[in-house]
């Protein structure tokens, strides 16, 4: 059975977001989406980090309280607020970065300890190498005289790839045995044989950097390889590439709650004005007494509440170990169409006030649509789901 019931310290954690969102984060998306690049870094970056930290003490166990059950779903439902509040300030604070949710699929203990509270981008995507990871040529050679490893290649659009403190990077061992040999790496920012090579101009989650990074000879320890050294024979080749995919059964979900939030964030602001303006929106008449503008946003909240609930399965069934690709990708396509359509709508439904910058409508629209492109396209998560549910291949249905 699944209990999707909101714990009370998930509902303290919701309460305290939702504080910082409106006291610290709104006021400053503004002006982090006009100037995307004019600071190092967020100027509020520890006063953001200190609001993470009240966030995640509010959720603390009282004295004498139950752990509260449903982490997973819990830390879902937090990551929705958050990018309520701004999904690319969201994206830069502290530990929330893609890159912790791959060490947190798949690190080992001592891994956790030294990587844990750090902020960590994911680098999968490389010039030839974006839908088809399979194909990234990064690689990744030990040196038996010093173990460590020796990466060399080129990683493009990391997602807080300059302001983070450590990438988690795809690389190949050994090219010729295909996708079994992709294992995923730590590189601490400032190792060298490192550099920043370009930072992306982008339509939105503007607060965020998205970077490129060019590895030359960049030497790391032995220890920093998330998962087995080892390369499976080639009937399991599957299985090899498994490993580093499971990364996405977590991101995905997270993905996916940020591209609730933004088009819940939409949504408020639209039905807020629209409520200004006298317009009600009452649920307990037929649909043929509503004029179109109140079934238009009770379509949008029905198909926000369907991703959600879709994200929040995909995630609970982490929590219980089951492997949860299929859902995860469900969550995600639903997602980020729905957040795509739903922004559209909103701007649509308000003119204007939609459309001018004076508000933070139109930014909504801009940075919903990275929801429906990172961590695997609309399109690629549709694949998923139809090799996953026709029980096609890789090699079937491409
Ligand atoms: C702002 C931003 C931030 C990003 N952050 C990160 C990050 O942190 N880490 C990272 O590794 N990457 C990141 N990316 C890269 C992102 O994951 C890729 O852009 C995405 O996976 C798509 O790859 P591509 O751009 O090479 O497009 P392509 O793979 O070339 O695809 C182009 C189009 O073709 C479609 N398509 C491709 N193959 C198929 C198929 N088999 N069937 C049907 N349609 C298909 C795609 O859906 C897409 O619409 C980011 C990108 C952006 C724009």
């Amino acid at each position: 059975m699944i209990d999707f019931e909101i714990s009370p310290q998930v509902k303290r954690g919701l309460k305290a977001a939702r504080e910082v969102n409106v006291n610290l984060i709104r006021k400053l998306s503004g002006y982090y989406d006009e100037y995307e690049h004019e600071h190092d870094d967020i100027k509020e970056a520890d006063e953001i980090n200190k609001a993470s930290l009240k966030i995640m003490a509010a959720m603390a166990p009282k004295p004498g309280e139950e752990a509260a059950k449903g982490a997973a779903v819990g830390g879902i439902i937090i990551a929705e607020e958050r990018a309520w509040g701004d999904p690319g300030l969201s994206l830069g604070a502290s530990t929330s970065g893609l890159g912790n949710a791959a060490i947190g699929a798949v690190a080992t203990d001592e891994q956790k300890k030294r990587f844990g509270s750090k902020y960590a981008s994911m680098a999968i995507t490389e010039p030839g190498a974006g839908s088809d990871t399979a194909a990234i040529t990064t690689t990744a050679k030990l040196d038996p005289d010093t173990n460590e490893w020796i990466i060399n290649g080129e990683k493009i659009f990391i997602t807080g790839g300059a302001r983070s403190q450590l990438v988690v990077i795809w690389a190949t061992l050994d090219k010729s045995m295909g996708r079994a040999a992709i294992k995923s790496f730590v590189v601490e920012k400032g190792t060298p044989g490192m550099t920043l090579s370009k930072l992306e101009n982008k339509l939105g989650i503007r607060a965020s950097d998205t970077a490129s990074i060019v590895f030359e000879d960049c030497r790391i320890p032995y220890e920093n390889i998330l998962g087995s050294p080892e390369i499976k024979p080639k009937k399991t080749t599957a299985s090899g590439f498994k490993g580093v995919m499971k990364t996405f059964d977590v991101t995905r979900p997270a993905v996916a709650a940020q591209a609730i939030g933004v088009a819940q964030a939409a949504l408020d602001f639209t039905k807020e004005k629209l409520e200004e303006e006298g317009f009600q929106f009452p649920y307990d008449r037929g649909q043929h007494s509503l004029t179109a503008t109140q079934r238009d946003i009770m379509d949008m909240e029905v198909n926000l509440e369907a991703a959600r609930l879709l994200t929040w399965r995909a995630a609970s069934m982490l929590e219980t170990g089951q492997r949860n690709s299929l859902e995860a990708s469900f969550g995600k396509a639903k997602a980020g169409r729905a957040a795509t359509l739903v922004c559209q709508k909103c701007v649509a439904l308000l003119g204007p006030l939609g459309y001018s910058r004076e508000w933070l409508l139109e930014k909504f629209m801009r940075d919903c649509k990275i929801t429906d492109i990172f961590e695997g396209t609309g399109q690629i998560q549709m694949l998923i789901i139809a090799r996953n549910i026709l029980g096609f291949s890789r090699e079937m249905l491409k």
